[in-house]
């Protein structure tokens, strides 16, 4: 196809003045473009959550799901009542509480938050969750799970598809969402943007606003333990940077609330952390994609394909993830180097649950006025 192309490229240009080959080229080229127009991928709000929905999924088959009530409507309560003050309050909020020693959080399109049983042992009080989910929540408010893969290679769409009218575009969008989230990150500046809007949020809610900060601050504690161990986690000037970050932005916005609502997490919350040397892992080759093989393999074929789509970036910060992602192979080679772990994230790669099942809540206005006063929220 290539090579007849070019030959009647070549045709013209044996045959007509450079101006005109230029005007007969540059022809071509436009039509042959308009016949195979991409797109980048647009959505309504429907479409976000259904993509929002597979994405849990497969979170939620990647992760489990502790299959706990009491602990998913108190999660519920307190995600509900941040979520209230967020700039997309009508979105059907599902928050979930992942079934996995591993330390992370993870929001996914359309008001899906997912918090680790790991990550919630390390968490101290009410406002130190606020801080967490708070963090999340605007991942979804400003859209950052979209954008993030708009401008994916992968999900570019023809002229005439939609997201819920194509289901392999849905799939490769379900796919490049879920990658995005769960095995690189974010960019830096969507952390820092939902470090500062979440901070903001939960004070805004009436939760003392350094709950961020004692979160993190326990995670870089534990990370730092960890290296005594065996070598891994060097050290983290982002994580300080970033704590450093957060602590100016609550002194200079005179951010004030007071609330911790230790006594009612710690009646609602009582999971023990694991250390993460003994974390339980899985191959991340294998682990990452509930039903993805296809999908694993065109990675092990091509591992730089991934990169060659994205921008180059500097890559964020998830919660439990205190390495730069920026720079990825150097980081890779440390990594495997210094822990001979062969690039295992014990956070990321943890093993998990085998119920995928959402755990349902059903709230009401009154239930969250109600859960606020009690708290002695504003
Ligand atoms: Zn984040």
């Amino acid at each position: 196809m290539m090579r007849i192309v070019l030959g009647v490229a070549l045709t013209c240009a044996a045959a007509v003045p450079v101006s005109a080959q230029l005007g007969q080229i540059g022809k071509v080229v436009s039509v042959a473009k308009k016949a195979n127009e991409v797109r980048d991928l647009s959505m309504t709000d429907a479409e976000e959550q259904e993509l929002g929905a597979a994405v849990s999924e497969r979170i939620r088959t990647r992760y489990g799901v502790v299959q706990d009530a009491a602990v998913h409507r108190y999660l519920a309560l307190v995600g509900t009542a941040l979520a209230q003050g967020s700039t997309r309050p009508a979105l059907p909020w599902t928050f979930v509480v992942l079934d996995t020693d591993g330390v992370n959080a993870f929001a996914a399109p359309g008001g899906y938050v997912h918090i680790t049983r790991g990550a919630l042992a390390l968490v101290k009080n009410e406002a130190e969750l606020a801080g967490v989910l708070g963090h999340e929540i605007i991942h979804v408010t400003e859209k950052h799970t979209i954008r993030a893969i708009q401008k994916s290679k992968a999900v570019q769409m023809g002229a005439a598809e939609t997201l819920s009218g194509s289901s392999s575009l849905m799939e490769r969008a379900v796919t490049a969402t879920y990658d995005n989230i769960v095995e690189r990150g974010f960019g830096r500046a969507e952390e820092n943007e939902s470090d500062e809007m979440g901070v903001t949020l939960a004070n805004k809610i009436g939760y003392a606003p350094n709950g961020l900060v004692g979160f993190l601050t326990t995670l870089k504690d534990r990370n730092q333990a960890s290296k005594e161990k065996r070598g891994l986690f060097a050290s983290h000037p982002e994580m300080q940077e970033r704590l450093d970050r957060i602590t100016k932005l609550i002194a200079s916005k005179k951010l004030t609330a007071t609330a911790t609502v230790q006594p009612r997490f710690a009646k609602n919350i009582s999971y023990k952390p694991v250390p993460v040397t003994v974390i339980a892992t899985v191959d991340p080759g294998a682990a990452g994609l509930a039903g993805g093989d296809a999908k694993a393999a065109e990675k092990k074929e091509d591992p730089k394909a991934a990169e060659k789509t994205e921008e180059p970036k500097k890559r964020g910060f998830g919660l439990g993830r205190m390495l730069p992602s920026g720079g990825g192979e150097k980081k890779s080679a440390q990594v495997t180097a210094s822990g001979g772990a062969r690039g295992v994230d014990p956070e990321k790669d943890s093993k998990g649950g085998s119920n995928p099942k959402v755990v349902p809540v059903k709230l009401v206005a009154a239930d969250i006025t109600a859960f606020k006063k009690d708290g002695g929220l504003p």
